[in-house]
């Protein structure tokens, strides 16, 4: 890779570059918290994997992001607000799954038994309903729990609460709909705790859930690199998961919720630098394979103001790599700040709805 998934650079931004880490105090305090371990991560398949049965296909193939809506401050803050219709647009355009990231964390009390906010709950299983009726699948992780990757000691066990409100709560929907444990851990937050975690809850879960299919990713923002070091439960329904936004400097150039911004004018698509995203994508399938259990390329996507034809270019050859190798992918997002459907105009951003779906 241009830059490895183990950047520092990566973990950088990753740390302090959000646009929901308002507080530099805090966004120091995390950058001291940052675990070398997880942004160096050796990129071997692990040592513990067994030769397994042919991982099944994955039941997501075609995925959106509605990114910028629930793990906002308050829905419609970061410029977009969940909507039916939408939901039907990407099932008409033959997307199957859409991934709602929804900051729990700030919708549920600080003390155990850590009780989710009702009305909160009632807006996402609004969107839960919709779901259904359009006929798309839908995962609902937990996104942007920084105080997890602070304090493990004190959150897991808050996390662990509120899964456990979320997997009662929703154990007589249909199969369509998916859960994802968490999104991106990072600082405190390494490869053997993430295990450890993921263990737990799975067996939480599966107490009213016992066949729903579970995305379950590792430690070090969700990259590959920890993936590959990580022991995932061993369970029949499981969706392994990294995200890639590689090179980092490439797709996340000029972008203003990273600080300092990085120069813009970086350009991608020599042989190079496709051998780079097919030797990752080549990693993820020695490791999937080992696993048999199906892999969703959970997050990518390039800066919206990133030339057109370069935006294009990148989106539609991970997407190739990843069908290639039998991956499902879904794309970060919709309607933000990588959008590839433009609210102000109503309409795809062609380019980019074109590198997802067209024959190219
Ligand atoms: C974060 C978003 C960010 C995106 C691209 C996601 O994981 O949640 O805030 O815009 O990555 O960097």
């Amino acid at each position: 890779m241009g830059e490895s998934s183990g950047d520092k650079l990566t973990c950088w931004h990753k740390v302090c570059g959000t646009i929901d880490m308002t507080k530099i105090l805090t966004c120091l305090a995390a950058m001291a918290a940052l675990s070398m371990a997880a942004c160096d991560a050796p990129s071997q398949p692990a040592a513990n994997a067994e030769p397994s049965a042919p991982a099944p296909a994955s039941p997501v193939q075609k995925c959106m992001n509605f990114g910028g809506a629930l793990e906002a401050p308050s829905e419609g803050e970061w410029g977009y607000t969940v909507r039916q219709e939408d939901m039907q647009r990407l099932k008409d355009a033959g997307f199957d799954t859409v991934r709602l990231p929804v900051k729990w964390s700030a919708h549920a009390d600080q003390a155990a038994p850590y009780k989710i906010d009702p009305e909160f709950l009632e807006r996402i299983d609004q969107i839960v309903d919709w779901s259904e009726e359009v006929g798309i699948q839908l995962i609902l992780n937990v996104h942007h729990y920084n105080e997890l990757m602070d304090d493990p000691e004190t959150h897991e066990p808050r996390l662990e609460g509120l899964w456990d409100q979320l997997a009662s709560h929703y154990a007589d929907r249909p199969q369509s709909l998916i859960f994802e444990f968490i999104n991106e851990p990072w600082g405190e937050m390494d490869v053997a705790r993430v295990d450890a975690l993921n263990a737990r809850l799975m067996e939480r879960v599966r107490q009213d859930n016992p066949d729903r299919w579970v995305v379950v990713g590792s430690a070090g923002w969700g990259t590959l690199d920890a993936l590959l070091q990580s022991d995932p439960p061993k369970d029949p329904r499981i969706i392994l998961t990294f995200h890639t936004y590689e090179p980092y400097k490439f797709t996340h150039q000029g972008a203003f919720f990273v600080d300092p911004p990085m120069p813009t004018g970086k350009v991608w698509g020599t042989k190079r630098d496709l051998a780079a995203m097919r030797d990752e994508g080549a990693r993820a399938a020695a490791f999937r394979d080992a696993h048999g259990q199906p892999l969703l390329v959970g997050e990518f996507g390039v800066y919206e103001e990133i030339p057109m034809d370069q935006r294009a270019r990148w989106t539609n050859a991970l997407r190739q790599t990843s069908e290639s190798n039998g991956f499902g992918w879904c794309y970060w997002d919709y309607a933000t700040t990588f959008k590839v459907y433009d609210q102000a105009s109503e309409s795809w951003v062609e380019p980019i709805r074109a590198a997802l779906l067209g024959d190219e």
